[in-house]
């Protein structure tokens, strides 16, 4: 049985107060682990280290000394790669061959990535006339935001927590984390990684806890963070972002979806069909940019319903370590709650069931798991809440559309504006379309195909600001125009 301990100064400590909860296999209901809950002494202590490490020892380092570091760290993951791989699938259940391509080699490409693009970015300069004659110059430095604090989710803990905490680090800020109560694992096995790196301590810190009147409310009220970073359900953000409001702090929020796929009868169908299976069904489709609205022009509608069933049908269910499948549990039985809840709704709401709808027969020992069915409905009305809320389950709704101008409409009729998938083979139809989206991202023939250089974030409820890139430098620090006359 493990013992998962907060991180804080480099150190693994337990709480003051003793108080534990239980990290749960949701392959098999099983407990992984106790881990200590933080209290607002542990959030201090942490907060402190932050403090005190950004003050000290990585705030005079120089961006190559940092950059150096971020590699170690990077390859720390890479040399560690099998451990994080059995963490991440035990807190999670997702199969190995998901989490082996995605999760863990993109967790230690986010400190690369951003180590490096520090390293070669550029300020702005501007040359000034002034009314004497001699001019002046300005010019722009970047300093780091100061301590900052990351609460993240648990459909894809390394790989969102990292893309948090590598700009972070490569801007010269600490961080304080607070990993979803669901997924403590990789967070803390990290900070083993962090150590071996030689990151000074109190530069990178870990408090394990709930959300609200825990660990993450007591990180959002703590008056010396000077920021935080935010990814999970916009009802939380907007909690967040109140409690940020104390003391002006900024907020990057990257929140919830109810994403639309649009395909239109002159796509690829080969394409159109494997690119919306990933979309609606990845990660058990538990993936802020999968698609759970997909509107479909009327001539190929059957064709494509029937497609679809088929590959949802063929998805291979079974837990982490069964190499055959790709297709694993949802994070946990109270979210299986939730999505059991839509699944009933949809029925309630008079949805046409194509395939899935409830919870698959599974053998004895993995009968306690949070199992549910891929599932595909048509029929639904445009203002059934299976449809316009956020199930973030494996499930989509399929409606046909007959003009351009209908599919662009129904796809931005919801108050979220995270990601949109196109499928057509008309390049001009494609860009026309893409224009018109209300979202932060647009994929066209593709899905989740993500370059870390570019700005990633939603429009709307779906969330506030831009990350990756140099976008990630407007969050991770501050700019100051220095005027200086000649
Ligand atoms: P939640 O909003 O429930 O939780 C996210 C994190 O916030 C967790 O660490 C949670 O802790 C913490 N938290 C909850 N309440 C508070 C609070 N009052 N104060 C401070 N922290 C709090 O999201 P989920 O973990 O359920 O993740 C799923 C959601 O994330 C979906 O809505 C999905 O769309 C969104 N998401 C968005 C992405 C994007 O890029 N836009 C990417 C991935 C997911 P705890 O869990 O321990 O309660």
């Amino acid at each position: 049985m493990k013992e998962i301990k907060h991180f804080i100064n480099g150190a693994f400590v337990g709480s003051a107060s003793g108080r534990t909860f239980e990290d749960i296999n949701p392959s098999n209901g099983q407990v992984i682990g106790h881990v200590h809950e933080a209290g607002r002494a542990e959030v201090d202590a942490a907060v402190k280290a932050a403090r005190a490490a950004l003050k000290g020892p990585w705030g005079k380092l120089s961006v190559a000394e940092r950059a150096e570091i971020l590699h170690r760290v990077a390859d720390g993951i890479t040399a560690r790669f099998d451990e994080f791989l059995e963490a991440e699938c035990l807190d999670t259940g997702k199969p190995k061959s998901l989490a082996s391509h995605i999760d863990i080699p993109r967790g230690a490409a986010n400190f690369k990535v951003f180590a490096d693009l520090l390293k070669n970015v550029g300020n702005e300069a501007f040359e000034m006339a002034t009314p004497d004659g001699a001019g002046a110059i300005n010019y722009a430095v970047r300093w780091p935001k100061g301590v900052i604090g990351v609460i993240s989710p648990w459909n894809l803990p390394l790989l969102l927590m990292t893309w948090k905490v590598g700009p972070a680090l490569a801007c010269g800020n600490t961080v304080v984390v607070k990993p979803s109560e669901e997924t403590p694992l990789t967070a803390t096995l990290l900070g083993k990684v962090m150590q071996a790196a030689g990151v000074p301590a109190g530069v990178y810190n870990v408090l394990h806890g709930f959300g609200g009147d825990s660990a993450g409310a007591f990180l959002t009220e703590h008056p010396d963070v000077d920021a935080y970073t935010f990814t999970g359900e916009t009802g939380t953000g907007e909690v967040i972002m109140r409690a940020a409001a104390k003391g002006v702090r900024q907020v990057s929020l990257e929140l919830g979806g109810k994403n639309a796929g649009i395909v239109f009868a002159d796509c690829d169908m080969e394409k159109a069909i494997e690119g919306t299976l990933r979309s609606a069904f990845a990660n058990c489709g538990q993936v802020c940019l999968g698609t759970e609205r997909v509107y479909v022009e009327r001539p190929i509608f059957d064709e494509f319903v029937a497609r679809l069933k088929g590959g949802a049908e063929s998805l291979v269910i079974g837990p982490p370590d069964d190499a055959s499948s790709n297709f694993g549990p949802l994070v946990s039985l109270k979210h299986r709650e939730k999505v059991l809840s839509y699944y009933q709704q949809a029925l309630d709401d008079g949805a046409s069931v194509i395939t899935g709808g409830g919870v698959p027969d599974m053998p004895a020992h993995l009968a306690g798991g949070a199992w549910v069915q891929p599932t595909i409905w048509t029929g639904l009305s445009d203002d059934s809440a299976v449809v316009t809320e956020e199930i973030f389950g494996p499930c989509c709704h399929i409606r046909p559309f007959d003009t351009e101008e209908e599919a662009i409409e129904l796809a931005n009729s919801l108050p979220y504006g995270l990601a949109s998938a196109i499928w057509t083979e008309n390049s001009s139809r494609a860009h026309r379309v893409a224009g018109q989206i209300e979202a932060g991202v647009v994929w066209v023939n593709s899905w989740f195909l993500r370059d870390l250089r570019t700005a990633f974030g939603g429009s709307k409820q779906s969330g506030i600001g831009r990350e990756g890139g140099v976008h990630s430098l407007e969050f991770y620090t501050e700019l100051k125009n220095i005027c200086v006359k000649l």
